[in-house]
């Protein structure tokens, strides 16, 4: 008689880096039915279906991104989630309003679920989110395109798969006479709903104070690192008041870093004055040509190169995420329990540069290469394999 494994599958050897559970050594982590099942220095193999020799290899919680598009098909700036998210070590994705209060269902109904990845979202506060994007730019030069109380409704009728409302405070969506009352409208869904407010400030057409204003604990500056006019410095480089204020009261400053969204030396005179990233996020999207969109392992690996010691820069790709979408229970860690999703990244070392919006390159010797990706305590990628798709 044989008897049944007892996990379903056990990484070892690895060194498990988990700053929720204060871990940064050499752990074998074991998955059964969905979940960690054990978290030791030796597991035996001998017990598991599968398992993995991660020796010398760095594993990780899950990446969770914060914002990226992933309303495939339904935007055309939308990347398709499995491919760019497991190549990554991401398990977890948050669409970042690519849907609104009017299109959302088939985000939800049939995207989403063709996934592998964890998918959530903020909805747009415009009604059809990004998908008029290519024709208006952002789409609120026309205020009727905001609903307060059906997007709010939306959002309240849909726990677990939204999270908050999303706009953005760009010139190409607003205009200074609209931007207020937009930042108002937002406001207003969030309170309504009872969620959080992301707001994207890169390229506001208002001074970033005003949007500032509009935020409190737990509510999104998204793009905070960007060179544009109206960034979180002051002409002599110096973290603006209002920024701190912001930041001592528990607004999140996210990266979202894009191609244009984030610019090398305002994040390293953020970082200089003590002022790192709450969240480190792609905003990953189809690009236009000649523009260049990093993907999770290599945001964390540049941040890391730009002084954020490795459990910083991963806490602020796990739990710190986590945490702010209330989800700290069940993702962001490797702790018994948790979901089974796990990411295991070669540490390679050499010469390697990453671009920013301005011209400036980030030198650094090590960068993490996604060597396998763990979802729901399964193998789901592997060295350039994406092993099984989602249930369509
Ligand atoms: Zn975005």
């Amino acid at each position: 008689m044989t008897t049944a494994p007892a996990y379903d599958l056990v990484l070892t050897g690895g060194t498990l880096l988990d700053p929720a559970q204060g871990i940064h050594d050499r752990r074998d982590i074991a998955f059964k039915g969905g979940v960690v099942a054990e978290v030791a220095t030796r597991i035996d193999t001998a017990t598991a279906r599968i398992s993995v020799d991660a020796t010398g290899k760095l594993i990780t919680p899950g990446l969770i991104d914060l914002h990226g598009h992933f309303y495939h098909g339904g935007n055309a700036s939308a990347v398709h989630a499995d491919q760019i998210c497991l190549s990554s070590g991401t398990t977890t994705g948050i669409d970042a309003g690519s849907a609104g209060c009017l299109n959302y269902p088939a985000m939800r109904d049939y995207v989403f679920p063709a996934h592998r990845t964890r998918l959530l979202a903020f909805l747009h506060v415009s009604g059809v989110g990004l998908a008029n994007n290519a024709l208006l730019g952002g789409g609120l030069h026309d205020m009727r395109m905001i609903d307060v109380d059906r997007t709010s409704d939306a959002i309240k009728e849909n726990p677990g798969f939204c999270f908050g409302v999303k706009v953005r405070m760009h010139t190409n969506a607003v205009a200074a006479w609209n931007a207020h009352e937009a930042m108002r409208a937002a406001r207003a869904v969030a309170d309504q709903s009872g969620t959080r407010l992301m707001v994207h400030v890169s390229g506001t057409p208002i001074p970033l104070p005003d949007v500032l204003e509009f935020l409190g604990p737990g509510d999104i500056c998204t793009h905070a690192f960007n060179g544009n006019p109206e960034n979180i410095l002051d002409r002599n480089f110096k973290i603006r008041p209002e920024v701190r204020t912001a930041v001592d009261r528990g607004v999140i400053m996210d990266v979202a870093h894009a191609g244009v969204h984030c610019d090398v030396k305002v994040a390293q005179a953020a970082l200089e004055q003590g002022l790192p990233p709450t969240t480190i996020s792609t905003d990953i999207h189809n690009p236009p040509p000649g523009r260049t969109v990093y993907k999770m392992n290599d945001l964390v690996s540049k941040f890391h190169a730009m002084g954020m010691t490795l459990p910083e820069a991963v806490a602020a790709s796990t739990s710190a995420p986590a945490k702010i979408l209330g989800l700290e229970s069940a993702i962001g860690s490797l702790a018994p329990g948790m979901c089974g999703d796990a990411a295991v990244f070669d540490m390679r070392e050499g010469n390697f540069k990453w671009m920013d919006m301005a011209g400036n390159n980030q030198e650094g010797k090590v960068r993490l290469d996604t060597f396998l990706t763990v979802r729901g305590g399964q193998v789901a990628w592997r060295e350039g394999r994406l092993l099984e798709m989602g249930e369509c």
